[in-house]
Parts: structure tokens; sequence; C-alpha cells
């Protein structure tokens, strides 16, 4: 078994007292791996679920060229009999009609047409439509006249197939099913999918000081809100959640808790207990059954990071293993830490193929103290001008245990590891909450 810090070693820029954020991502993202189980689900269940195959278009979509307006199907050759200047130099017979659903089945000649509605199949041979706008209709509407230039060969017709041809990957194994996903497998006919199974993620917060909803606060304790912000991110990523409360600073409970924890889920989050002072009896707690390297982040916030693998058992191996997160307490740490490096973790885990996260510009409305060498994610307040620029300025107090500075922001300021000072105008990356919080 290799064990977390013979694997890290191999990266680029490993240095556990000061690891970039990166570097980081780049152990988490090479250490996962995805839950095998999968199970069928009627479309509807696959909503936010992970697909776990190919789906290859078993039809073309659509079945059969059709028309694209309302109006008359014709021959291309039909056009080379008027001339362009003059409106009513094409002049077609009507021999039938088609409407969705109700094809046209006969034959046409060159000076013939069909009246086609939208949707419709086109008939055969005919390889162009006219909008129905563009005719003029003879008084007993059995023929329409239109210039040769109002419409090109080919115009208004959707090819068989032009959705997606029968043989072509619609959507790869992967994907998190959206609404036009569940849309577009409805066109194939797919009516049942296989997606992974769900992941299932217990957490717990440590801390003597730490008290839960209900409780009364008594001097020097505080209410534990790591639990619900942890429980709404995750929820947000469609796992199943198992809340193990709030766990005292005591390495005995500590220990059952993290077992326990290990035996019921595929990962194991907690925040608190891992900053100096409170490191070192978790450290040693932790190596007793499991691999877990205590890491310093070039980061802020969110320095103090632990990261490995647990066990249910008594010894690293033994047992049911488990991913382990140990997040810093502090409430703002607990959230950047989980968007910049649990979320990939769990996104991998559950199969998916996670997209990085979009970063957009914007211009700083004031200068922004900033030291080289970490990653920053301060919390933003970003609006766009009328011209479309986007100006970012930070909300007031940075510091990480301010969780009102997350709730009053829309967007992570981040300040790139090699990134010093910003000044008053300076161009910023900025990472909109929309989609993601
Ligand atoms: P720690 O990392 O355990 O030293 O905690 C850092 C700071 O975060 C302390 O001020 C804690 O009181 C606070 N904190 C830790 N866990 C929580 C929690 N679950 N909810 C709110 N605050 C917390
Ligand atoms: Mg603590």
């Amino acid at each position: 078994m290799t064990t977390l810090i013979e694997f890290s070693r191999c990266i680029a820029q490993y240095d556990p007292h000061a690891l970039p954020v990166s570097a980081a991502q780049a152990i988490v993202r090479q250490w996962v791996s995805p839950v095998t189980a999968v199970e069928r689900v009627p479309l509807r269940d696959a909503l936010d679920r992970v697909l776990a195959t190919d789906i290859v278009s078993p039809i073309n979509v659509p079945s059969h060229d059709n028309s694209a307006m309302d109006g008359y199907a014709f021959k291309r050759a039909a056009l080379a009999t008027g001339n362009s200047a003059d409106e009513s130099a094409v002049q077609l017979t009507i021999v039938g009609k088609a409407l969705a659903g109700h094809p046209f089945e006969g034959g046409i000649g060159v000076n013939q047409c069909v009246r086609v509605m939208t949707g419709a199949c086109m008939p055969a041979d005919c390889d162009t439509v006219v909008p129905q706008e563009l005719v003029e209709r003879n008084a007993d509407a059995t023929s329409i006249r239109f210039a040769a230039n109002a419409v090109a060969a080919g115009a208004n017709r959707r090819l068989a197939g032009e959705d997606l041809a029968r043989g072509q990957v619609a959507l790869r194994a992967g994907r998190i099913m959206r609404a036009s996903d569940l849309g577009l497998l409805a066109s194939l006919g797919i009516g049942e999918v296989s997606v992974r199974r769900r992941l299932r993620v217990a957490f717990f917060s440590t801390g003597d000081e730490l008290r839960s909803l209900g409780e009364p606060l008594d001097p020097g304790s505080v209410y534990d809100s790591n639990r619900y912000t942890l429980f709404a991110m995750l929820r947000r990523l469609n796992v199943d959640t198992l809340d193990l409360g709030v766990v005292r600073d005591e390495p005995a409970a500590l220990e059952a808790a993290l077992r326990s924890a290990a035996a019921s889920a595929d990962v194991v989050l907690t925040s608190g207990g891992v900053s100096v002072g409170e490191a070192d009896f978790t450290r040693q707690l932790l190596r007793t059954f499991g691999d877990v390297a205590f890491w310093s982040m070039a980061m802020r916030p969110g320095r103090p990071l632990a990261f490995g693998r647990i066990w249910s058992g008594e010894r690293p191996g033994v047992g049911l293993p488990a991913l382990f997160f140990g997040l810093p307490g502090n409430p703002v740490a607990v959230m950047v830490t989980f968007y910049q490096i649990v979320r990939e973790a769990l996104l991998l885990m559950s199969g998916a193929t996670p997209q990085p996260l979009p970063v957009i510009h914007a211009k700083s409305r004031q200068a922004i103290r900033k030291r080289v060498g970490r990653t920053e994610f301060q919390r933003g307040v970003a609006e766009q001008d009328e011209q479309g620029i986007w100006h970012v300025t930070p909300t007031g107090s940075q510091s990480s245990g301010v969780l009102s500075s997350m709730s009053e922001a829309n967007c992570f300021i981040v300040l790139g590891h090699d990134e010093g000072e910003i000044a008053e105008g300076e161009r910023v990356d900025i990472m909109l909450f929309d989609g993601l919080i």
C-alpha cells in the first residue's frame, strides 16, 4: 500500500509546510477514485445524478427530414423557372398538405408544391421550403407565386439526424445530468439510465466550545454553524449526508466518532481540531488507524488541512476505508477549503468529470493587500456596469471567522499564488457564487 506521503512526494511543489493550492488539488485529484457501484434509475430520478456509461443514440433525431417553417415545400429545380427581379416569377400548384404527424404520401412535379407546417415530414423529393409570409396565393388558394430569390435552394429544411445521429455518443459517462439531458434522452426514447450510486459523506464538528441548536449558549461557547454549511454544500453536490453532531476535544470520543464514520461512509469530513495546538493530538490519534497528512496550505483562509484515508479498524488497512478531510474550524475557512479542495474530490469520487470553476475578470474598486506566495480567496461583491464591465469590491472584514462576509458576498476574489498587492482599478479574477454555492 503506497502511503500518502510517498505518493505526495512525486507531486511538483510538494511542501507540507506551505502547500500551494494547485499542488494540494493535484494530490487529491490523483489520490481519489470513483465509487464503482451503478444503479438503473427512471429518467426523472436521473436529474443531478452521474451518468455511469456513454449513451449512444439508437435513432436519428429528428427521424425524418422535416420543415422548419410553416410554408410550402417544393423541389429546388423550381427556382430555376423564375427570375429574381419578378416577385411572382416562380409559380407552383398546391397539390396537398403535410402536418406534423400527418405526412403527405404522394410525389410532386417540378411545378408543384405541398403546403407544410413546422415539423411536418418533407414530402418525397422536396428539399426546400418557402415560408408562407413570402408567397402570394391566388384567389382560390390553388397556387402560389414568389420571387426566385425569396429562398435559397435547400432552405428551411431540418435534416434527419441533425440533432443526434444514430450511433453517435449523445451523452458521455461522467456527466452530471441536467434538465436538457433528461429531455435529450427522452427524445431518443430512453426511459431508464445507469448512474453511479450516490456518495455517502459523514461529517461532524469538533470543539468543546461548540453547542448544537437548541442548547443554551453559556459564556465562551458558540453555536456550531459548520455542520449547517457543510450539510448545505454537500446537498448541492447531491451526495447522501450523515450528520454525526459535535464531538468533544477528547481522544477517545474523536477516535470512536472517526472509526464509526469510516464504517458507514465513503468520505469523512470534520471541522476544527487541525490548527496548530490542536493538531498534535489529532495527528497522533489518526496515525493509529489512518494514513493522513497534515498540511499547512499556502492559502487564505484555510491554512490547516488534514487529508488522507482512515479505517474503521484498529490499524490502517483494517476494516472499512474512507477518504478523510480534516477541515479548519473557522467558518469561512471551511467553505473556502470545501470549494477549492473537497468539492472536486467528491465529484471525482461520484464518478463525475468535474469542469473547472469559471473565473471572470473584474476591476477592483479598492486597493487590496496581498502577500506573494499564497492564494487568497477574499469575499467580494461584484456588479456589471452599463458597458458590461465587471467591478468588484471586497466585503468589509476578511477574517476567516466572519461568516457574514460569505452571505454578503456574491463572489470570491481569487488572488493567485504569485500575485502581490492589487492597486485600485487593477484587474482581478473573480469566481461568482451563482451555481457554486
Ligand atoms: P479550531 O480550528 O478548532 O481551532 O477552530 C478555529 C475557530 O473556529 C475557533 O474560533 C472555533 O471556535 C471556531 N469553530 C470551530 N468549529 C466551529 C463550528 N463547528 N462552528 C462555528 N465555529 C467553529
Ligand atoms: Mg477546536
